[in-house]
């Protein structure tokens, strides 16, 4: 969870009235939806046009209808924003005195594209920690439960802490310590990623070891697969939530306790549209929390599976959708049994390298292909990475590197950032 304590400790008299303020409106009727939206999307446009460079330009033909499109809530006019067009127009698309909204700086990973600053402001933040607040307690979690982590960010051979399991260390060998520090720490949410979780819940099976019962397992950042989701609710007994955010904010969806995703549309503007393949949609958003560096139908290159569009049982009224396909990599094994499905924060800090994608046909090699930009520099960056890959795969890996000036995107359109044979054994 992207929290940066500091922001929360500022203000949290309006993160409490936000939280407040979504308690209801989860529950809104489709009309006080409708007018809310509405609300948000014209002050959100009329900034846009007025005091951001980059809508000045790109929207100020489209200004005369912006009532309409509002009315009819149908922005479909109106240009889609892609990732490459933000690397391009980059800070064109920061508000006039913007340092005056004193932003933070979000950032995306060079994974399959460079590494792309982000500026989130004190509203944004706001209403991202009141929304991921709200969605946890959906999960069943309450302020003051034990929550633990079992996510990769951090080097291998740091200490593992009851509170954060660090994936990066989980192998078979040493499965048994983190069940028994689980069963000794009792968290009420245990968060992962899925392919981390499904491998923990094999490993826990394949050594005849029980897992204590948390009172959910809560996954993200992942396609969280079918297979996944049954072996995991198999070694837990316990409800299994899912959720889908990014670094840049541009949406919230989160499972409900009947597993549907719901769209929290008081986090951004979603549109759902159609893709080639029947019954999936792309998602294309609109920030309307974020004035500093507001994204106007931004397309974040991620599918859902539109689902019956039928109301949910568990009365919520915010929009649904049946799955989300995200991210779908496989995972890198390292000799010593120890894999990594996250490498984001690596090439977060890697500024010369505009796009990455890591093979690896056996266990002890990788080759890692690198499309660098002009400023890359092959001493000084690829020293970096090759350091920071090291600290994280150990020794016992040999990690080649080779340069394009281009990668091939897979069979699904998109460019996998991580391709191997011995990962993929390990996840099916
Ligand atoms: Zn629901």
């Amino acid at each position: 969870m992207a929290f940066q304590l500091k922001d929360f400790l500022l203000y949290p008299p309006q993160i409490w009235a936000c939280h407040q303020r979504l308690q209801d409106a989860q529950y809104w009727s489709p009309e006080q939806r409708r007018a809310d939206t509405q609300t948000n999307l014209a002050r959100l446009l009329h900034h846009a046009v007025t005091n951001v460079p980059y809508y000045r330009r790109t929207l100020a033909p489209y200004q005369d209808r912006f009532a309409g499109m509002i009315e009819r809530l149908d922005l479909s006019e109106l240009p889609i924003l892609t990732k490459q067009q933000i690397r391009d127009h980059g800070q064109e698309l920061w508000a006039d005195g913007h340092a005056a909204y004193k932003p933070s700086v979000a950032q995306t990973s060079g994974t399959t594209g460079s590494p792309t600053k982000f500026l989130v402001d004190r509203q944004s933040n706001i209403t991202h920690f009141a929304s991921i607040w709200t969605m946890l307690n959906w999960v069943g979690y309450r302020f003051g439960d034990r929550f633990a982590d079992l996510t990769g960010g951090e080097r291998a051979g740091e200490p593992m802490y009851a509170r954060d399991l660090r994936s990066a260390h989980l192998s078979r060998e040493n499965v048994q310590r983190y069940a028994r520090r689980l069963r000794r720490f009792e968290p009420v949410v245990f968060k992962a990623i899925p392919s981390s979780m499904y491998i923990y819940c094999r490993w826990l099976e394949e050594a005849g070891l029980e897992s204590y019962q948390p009172r959910a397992v809560l996954t993200c950042a992942e396609t969280l697969h079918d297979h996944y989701r049954a072996k995991i609710q198999d070694v837990f007994h316990c409800r299994l939530f899912d959720f889908y955010n990014q670094n840049e904010r541009a949406c919230l969806f989160s499972t409900c306790e009947h597993g549907r995703y719901h769209i929290h549309e008081d986090y951004s503007y979603v549109e759902l549209i159609d893709n080639d393949t029947p019954g999936r949609a792309q998602v294309v958003t609109t920030t309307t929390n974020n004035f500093v560096m507001p994204l106007i139908r931004y397309q974040t290159n991620d599918l859902v599976e539109v689902g019956d569009g039928t109301g949910c049982p568990c009365g919520r009224t915010y929009p649904t959708v049946a799955r989300v396909i995200g991210r779908a990599d496989d995972i890198v094994v390292t000799p010593d049994g120890r894999f990594h499905s996250s490498f984001e924060f690596i090439l977060e800090r890697m500024e010369n390298i505009r796009m990455t994608q890591i093979v690896q046909d056996d266990v002890d090699h990788i080759d890692v292909r690198l499309v660098p930009t002009p400023s890359f520099d092959r001493r000084t960056d690829l020293r970096r990475l090759e350091d920071e890959l090291r600290a994280w795969l150990g020794d016992d890996i040999d990690i080649g590197f080779s340069f394009h000036t281009a990668l091939q995107p897979g069979r699904t359109g998109k460019i996998p950032f991580v391709i191997s044979r011995p990962g993929r054994e390990l996840l099916t």
